[in-house]
């Protein structure tokens, strides 16, 4: 039998383990377009189907561009930029350039200056280590900055292979759905969802007779708490328009909690502005520290929602970590939740959140 790939997500088509990548009953064979079980579920009942894919395989699947002589566009999704951006990938992708194009610009406040944005990008992506030829501020879902991505690939590719990575829920299949509408006028030719790890194989899209664009495995990063909430919460935290931000005035000894996702407490510092931008459905509940304790104790998935029972069965134990911030403009990241940001800074904060999920102190983006 010819090797048969499947045509949504790329898997390998195989037929006789359904718990594995790629599977389709027999009987799907013959159909003209062949997608995988996984695929066929997700495209015609919204579900998704957990394959045993491990972590280090998506790794080993992207070295294989170590190999090429291409153009690597690393997508990250600016709500969440450390959460996103995959360490290390230099190592992965060997000598090729790298593209930076960061997903989502859409969710930004209208007010913000986007050529500071694209400067923070270049300065964190250094300090990350990640080595890029270009900077690009996109919305794969409005489709603002694609023509003027699909132009920089065009000239830096000069005719060779094009790969694009990215992890998990970064909108990797929108934006080659868009890149393949452009170019062939084909619509959802990838399976997208909101769902993280859609995308299994590599998928060689032709850009002309000698080169082709590759969807590569969504890298699973397990400190994003997408990992550890319920398809329900997901869609509820993953923001899907334009972030309002919400601004609280808080006096040392207060708190607030994220849903019943995290919480801050304002630990040491004179009266200040907390700014939020999270999901305009996460709600923020404000409080006093001494009570928090207990509301943490007794009211998570209850009064303070997400999350929903299937998450709160997933979800890890809380873990307290201290943040000093310094004078000036800086954001607390809870990776995949969103940020707050702290305007005049020489304050104290405690986040408690899951165990595992990444927390990070950086200089403001808006
Ligand atoms: P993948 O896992 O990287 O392939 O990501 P998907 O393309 O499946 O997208 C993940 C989620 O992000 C879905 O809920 C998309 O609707 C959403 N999404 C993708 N691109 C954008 C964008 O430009 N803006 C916004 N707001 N959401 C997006």
């Amino acid at each position: 039998m010819d090797k048969l790939i499947c045509a949504g997500c790329g898997a390998e088509i195989q037929t006789e383990d359904e718990s594995a990548a790629g599977y389709a009953p027999k009987s799907a064979l013959e159909r003209e377009t062949v997608i995988c079980k996984r695929c066929f579920r997700l495209k015609h009942y919204n579900e998704v189907q957990d394959v045993d894919y491990d972590d280090d395989d998506f790794l080993e699947m992207l070295q294989q561009i170590n190999d090429t002589d291409s153009l690597v566009v690393q997508l990250i999704d600016i709500f969440d930029f450390n959460g996103s951006l995959i360490p290390g990938l230099n190592r992965l992708t060997g000598n090729n350039p790298v593209v930076l194009a960061a997903n989502k610009m859409d969710l930004l406040p209208k007010s913000v200056n986007l050529n500071k944005v694209e400067k923070w990008l270049r300065r964190e992506a250094k300090e990350a280590g990640l080595l890029v030829e270009d900077v690009h501020l996109i919305s794969a879902s409005t489709n603002q900055g694609i023509d003027e991505l699909a132009k920089a690939i065009e000239q830096k590719r000069s005719r060779k292979d094009v790969f694009v990575v990215g992890t998990t829920n970064v909108g990797k299949s929108t934006l080659i759905n868009e890149l393949i509408n452009r170019s062939t006028g084909i619509k959802d030719a990838i399976t997208t969802s909101y769902f993280p790890g859609t995308t299994l194989g590599f998928i060689d899209i032709p850009l002309d007779d000698h080169s082709s664009l590759y969807d590569t495995p969504g890298v699973i990063q397990r400190h994003q708490l997408a990992h550890y909430v319920s398809d329900e919460d997901l869609k509820l935290i993953t923001p899907q328009k334009e972030i309002k931000a919400k601004i609280y005035q808080l006096n040392e000894e207060q708190t607030l909690f994220f849903g019943g996702l995290a919480r801050m407490d304002f630990v040491k510092g004179e009266h200040s502005s907390f700014v939020c931008y999270l999901s305009n459905r996460i709600p923020i509940h404000r409080t006093k520290m001494e009570k928090a304790g207990h509301i943490t104790e007794n009211r998570i998935g209850e009064m303070l929602v997400p999350p929903d029972e299937n998450s709160l069965s997933k979800l890890p134990q809380w873990k307290r970590q201290t943040f000093r911030i310094p004078e000036g403009k800086h954001d607390v990241v809870i990776s995949g939740l969103g940020w707050i940001m702290i305007p005049e800074g020489e304050v104290t904060v405690h986040i408690h959140a899951p165990e595992g999920v990444k927390i990070s102190l950086r200089e403001s983006l808006i």
